[in-house]
C-alpha cells in the first residue's frame, strides 16, 4: 500500500475557526431573535472599487475576441503589472526593486506557504507567538518543524512571544534559526514595528546568515511615518529578506485572488556544498513548474489600482475600515478594555478583563452582547488571555457593537 506524508498526521485540526463557527451556530439556533455582529472575520466586506470593476469588464471583453484573447500568461505575472508594482509600490517611494524581482501569484497565503520549497528541510525556523498559522503548519507539512512538544509548540520551531509585557515586540531568537517569519503590521495583534525596530531584525539576519520572510499583507493600513511600508526601506534587507504582499486587504481581492512576492536578485543562500546560490532563479523555477500564472482578469484589475483614480479609491476603502478601527479603539477604551492595534492595521487585540481566558471572553461577548470575535489562544500559546476583533464590518455594525459594549464597564480586578 502507498505511504502518505506522515507530517500531515502531526497537524492539529483547524480547531479555532471550526469551534468559533460551531459556537456561533449554536448561539443563533438558540437565540434566533438576536442580531449578531461578526467581528471575528478576517474577510473584507466592501465591494471592489470602480476602477477594478471597469478593468475587469474590459478584460472580460478582451477574452471574447480572438485578437485580444489571453490564454496562459507568464508564470511570473504580466509585465504590465510587474512594472506598475516596481514603479509605484517601490521606486516611487525610493525603494530599489526591479520588475524581474516581483512574482505575481494568487495570494500571500500560497506564497508564504510555498516558499519553503526552495529552502532546506534542515533549516531551523522562528516565528512570533501569536502567529498567522500558515507559517507553522506549512513547515510541519514539509517536515521542518520537528515534533510536537508538550507545551503545544514544535521541537524545531522557536516561538517568540509578543505580549503586553514586551510591548508586542518580539525579542531576538536564542536558537540561531535559519528562517525567521515576521508579519508587520501584524495579524493578529494589529501592532507594527518602527524603522529602528525592523532594522534590529535585518541586522540580526545579516549577522547570522538567516533569511527573513517578511509578510506585509497589511501594508496599506500603515498610517504612522516611522513604520516602513516595505522591509526594503531598511538598509541590507535586499541581502536577507523576501517580502510577501497581497491585494486582498488592500483592494478587497479576497475573492479575486492576487498577491506578489519580491525576491531580490542579490539574495543568496548556500547549498549543501557551501556554494552561494541566488534565490530569485530558484523561486522562478519553482513557480514556472508548479504555477501557471495568476489570471489575466485579476492582473488587469490590479493594474487599474495603480491609476490615480484607482489609488484614490483604494485609499478610500482602507480609510473606511480605519474609521471603524478608530471607533473601536475609542469604544473599547470607553468600556474599560485594554487594546492595541487599529492604528496601522485593521485588527484590535484586546487584553481579556479579569484574567478571563480567551474562550471565556468569547462566550461573554457572544452571550451577553451578541458580538463574535476570535479567541487569541487560537493563534498560539502567548495569545491566551487576548481576543481579536477586526475592523472589516460595516460602519453601522461597528458603531452598534461599541454601543452595546458601552453599557458595561469592564475591570481588571482579579
Ligand atoms: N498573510 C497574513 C498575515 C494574512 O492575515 C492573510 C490573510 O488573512 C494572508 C497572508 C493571506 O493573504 P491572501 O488573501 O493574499 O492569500
Amino acid at each position: 500500500m502507498f505511504r502518505i506524508n506522515d507530517n500531515f498526521t502531526l497537524l492539529a485540526g483547524n480547531y479555532l475557526f471550526s469551534e468559533v463557527g460551531r459556537k456561533i451556530a449554536a448561539f443563533q439556533a438558540s437565540h434566533p431573535e438576536a442580531e449578531l455582529i461578526r467581528m471575528g472575520i478576517g474577510d473584507v466586506t466592501r465591494p471592489l472599487c470602480p476602477a477594478a470593476i471597469e478593468a475587469l469588464h474590459r478584460a472580460v471583453d478582451d477574452e471574447a475576441s480572438s485578437s485580444t484573447f489571453h490564454g496562459y500568461g507568464p508564470e511570473q505575472g504580466y509585465g504590465f503589472l510587474r512594472e506598475k508594482i516596481a514603479e509605484i509600490d517601490y521606486r516611487g517611494r525610493g525603494i530599489d526593486v526591479a520588475p524581474d524581482e516581483i512574482f505575481i501569484s494568487d495570494g500571500a497565503k500560497s506564497d508564504t506557504g510555498n516558499i519553503g520549497d526552495i529552502l532546506s528541510v534542515a533549516c531551523r525556523v522562528a516565528v512570533t507567538d501569536p502567529v498567522y498559522p500558515v507559517y507553522v503548519d506549512t513547515n510541519v507539512m514539509a517536515g521542518r518543524a520537528g515534533l510536537p512538544t508538550s507545551d503545544g509548540g514544535w521541537s524545531n520551531i522557536e516561538f517568540l512571544p509578543c505580549t503586553a509585557e514586551n510591548g508586542f515586540v518580539p525579542e531576538l531568537p536564542k536558537t540561531d534559526p535559519d528562517i525567521i517569519y515576521l508579519c508587520y503590521p501584524n495579524n493578529p495583534t494589529g501592532t507594527a514595528l518602527t524603522r529602528d525596530q525592523l532594522k534590529v531584525w535585518v541586522d540580526y539576519c545579516l549577522a547570522h546568515g538567516a533569511l527573513l520572510l517578511f509578510d506585509s499583507a497589511y501594508e496599506a493600513y500603515i498610517t504612522e511615518d516611522d513604520v516602513p511600508r516595505s522591509i526594503y526601506e531598511i538598509d541590507g534587507a535586499r541581502e536577507c529578506a523576501i517580502e510577501f504582499r497581497s491585494f486582498s486587504k488592500t483592494a478587497g481581492f479576497t475573492g479575486i485572488r492576487l498577491g506578489y512576492t519580491v525576491v531580490p536578485r542579490c539574495l543568496k543562500g548556500v547549498d549543501s556544498r557551501g556554494e552561494r546560490v541566488a534565490l530569485n532563479p530558484l523561486w522562478n523555477r519553482r513557480q514556472s513548474t508548479k504555477f501557471n500564472g495568476a489570471s489575466y482578469l485579476s492582473q488587469r484589475a490590479a493594474e487599474a489600482l495603480y491609476t490615480p483614480e484607482g489609488c484614490r479609491q483604494v485609499a478610500e476603502t482602507v480609510g473606511y475600515y480605519m474609521e471603524n478601527a478608530a471607533i473601536m479603539r475609542a469604544g473599547l477604551a470607553g468600556a474599560g478594555l485594554q487594546a492595541v492595534g487599529g492604528v496601522n492595521s485593521p485588527y484590535l487585540w484586546i487584553k481579556t478583563p479579569d484574567r478571563m481566558t480567551s474562550w471565556e471572553f468569547f462566550d461573554l461577548l457572544l452571550d451577553k452582547y451578541n458580538i463574535a470575535g476570535t479567541p487569541g489562544s487560537g493563534f498560539g500559546k502567548a495569545g491566551e488571555g487576548y481576543f481579536r476583533l477586526t475592523a472589516f464590518n460595516t460602519l453601522e455594525n461597528t458603531r452598534a457593537a461599541m454601543l452595546r459594549l458601552s453599557s458595561h464597564l469592564f475591570t481588571n480586578k482579579k
